[in-house]
């Protein structure tokens, strides 16, 4: 059985109650942290867990506290980024509705090392029930001295704000998120500055998602040498995966890092296998915004090697042949998916969510979902699909945030890897838009 950090009390009943998480060793971290630590050292334990950031950028914790400005006089923030939007990715909702004292107590102990004493959660608008559980956690843990004034007598204030967010993809990226904080429409800001140095009101703040933060009460009282022994190399500790598609068993899963995705994907710990009488066609391995693996590359590198959830074996060559282990979203598709309609699907999304600023996206992405509508309803011509590839090329690296290059990876990708299957549906136009189609490749 696998390491459960995040997960090992997640089904005990009443765990969402603060005085069922107390029993289950609940708030030790906080103690620990406040009365027999400074924040310094707080700060060096996430360095040397090695946890990256779990919501897609995989970026060190550690470090990105280690560039928090600490001007004097001015109020430093931590804002926790909830606003889990990313599609095929479910994992921070499945926390926080279940065992949302994990994440206060992580906020807790992550604020004192910041030097916060405002903190946020921002969390996706849809989710306004999770946002009355997270209410009625910090009213417990402030009832019981956790939150608030003098903090266990330590000293340390602490006041722990919920917001619910502006209901848009975008105010996921953390700049979006900032502004949308502030009041205001949620568009991404240019950086740098880097949060860390200008953020929330101008101010030094530090964004991080549900996962990472919920990872620093075991981190605390375990040590962050222990959390690094878990996993593989620089893919340190455990993760959740948001696992959907054509499994038999999709859920949310903790998982070690380094586990093979073979095992993910087909044990009965896990996955359980593509459903029964199908067979594997594609994987997205991180969500919606990282490149598409066709079923030759699922389970093995492009060099030979076992492919591991981990954040390097899943991206090995890069772009080219591999994808990201980013939020964590395994979505899986059997032969009956069209990858040209879910192509088209993923595109429609993007440019929805577009927020409008820069131009490459505003209409790259209008552009790549009307060629894709075409292609897919039987209008498409052969110079379509090197104009798909063009302009995809065009949006990526030339936007000011990522979610650019999310619109342009799964196009670029999907034609890299199923070239043939774009192909059909130009020559096939009349078989390939009828309802249900699917491109059988060798066994049609
Ligand atoms: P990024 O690589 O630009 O930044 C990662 C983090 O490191 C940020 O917090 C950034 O401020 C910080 N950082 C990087 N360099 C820094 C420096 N020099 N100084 C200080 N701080 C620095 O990535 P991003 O834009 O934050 O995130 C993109 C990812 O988000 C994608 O990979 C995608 O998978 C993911 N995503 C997730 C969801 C979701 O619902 N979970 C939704 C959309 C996108
Ligand atoms: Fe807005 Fe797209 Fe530019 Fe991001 S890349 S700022 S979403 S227009």
């Amino acid at each position: 059985m696998a390491k459960k950090i995040l997960t090992e009390h997640i089904n005990v009943p009443g765990i969402e109650t603060f005085d069922v998480y107390r029993q289950h060793g609940g708030y030790a971290a906080v103690e620990k942290a406040l009365k027999t630590m400074t924040p310094d050292e707080v700060v060096e334990e996430a360095k040397k867990s090695g946890v990256r950031g779990r919501g897609g950028a995989g970026f060190p914790m550690g470090m990105k506290w280690g560039f928090l400005a600490k001007p004097e006089g001015i109020p430093r923030y931590l804002v926790c980024n909830a606003d889990e939007s990313e599609p095929g990715t479910f994992k921070d909702h499945h926390l926080m509705r279940s065992i949302p004292h994990l994440l206060i107590e992580g906020m807790i102990v992550s604020s004192f090392a910041l030097g916060a004493h405002k903190s946020f959660i921002y969390v996706r608008g849809e989710l306004l029930y999770v946002v009355r559980i997270l209410e009625q956690a910090i009213a417990e843990a402030t009832a019981k001295g956790f939150l608030g004034k003098n903090i266990l007598g330590t000293g340390y204030d602490l006041e722990l704000v919920v917001q619910p967010g502006g209901g848009a993809y975008i105010c996921g990226e953390e700049t979006a998120l900032l502004e949308s904080l502030e009041g205001k429409r949620g568009n991404p800001r240019n950086k740098p500055p880097f949060p860390a140095v200008k953020g929330l009101y101008q101010s030094p703040t530090v964004v991080n998602n549900v996962e990472s933060i919920a990872n620093m009460p075991w981190i605390i009282n375990n040590g962050g040498d222990a959390y690094a022994a878990i996993g593989i190399g620089r893919s340190t500790g455990t993760k959740l995966i948001s696992a959907s598609g054509h499994i038999r068993k999709p859920g949310v899963y903790e998982i070690e890092l380094g586990v093979s995705v073979d095992e993910f994907l087909n044990s009965d710990e896990y996955c359980g296998g593509v459903r029964d009488g199908h067979y594997l066609k594609a994987l997205v391995a991180g969500g919606s915004s990282v490149p598409i693996l066709p079923a030759h590359l699922i389970t093995k590198t492009a060099n030979g090697e076992d492919r591991l959830m981990s954040y390097e074996s899943l991206s090995d060559g890069g772009f080219a042949t591999g994808t990201m282990l980013g939020s964590g979203g395994f979505i899986v598709f059997d032969e009956t998916a069209c990858i040209v309609r879910n192509t088209w699907n993923f595109a429609r999304f993007y440019h929805h969510e577009s927020c409008g600023q820069c131009s490459p996206c505003r209409e790259g992405t209008g552009w790549m979902e009307k060629v894709l509508h075409r292609i897919e309803h039987g209008h498409g011509s052969m110079h379509d699909i090197d104009l798909l590839v063009d302009i995809s090329k065009k949006i990526e690296g030339n936007t000011i945030c990522p979610l650019g290059d999310a619109a342009a990876w799964p196009v670029a990708s999907a034609i890299r890897h199923f070239r043939d299957e774009f192909v059909w549906h130009i020559t096939n136009p009349q078989e390939a838009s009828r309802p249900g189609a699917v491109y059988m490749g060798d066994l049609a």
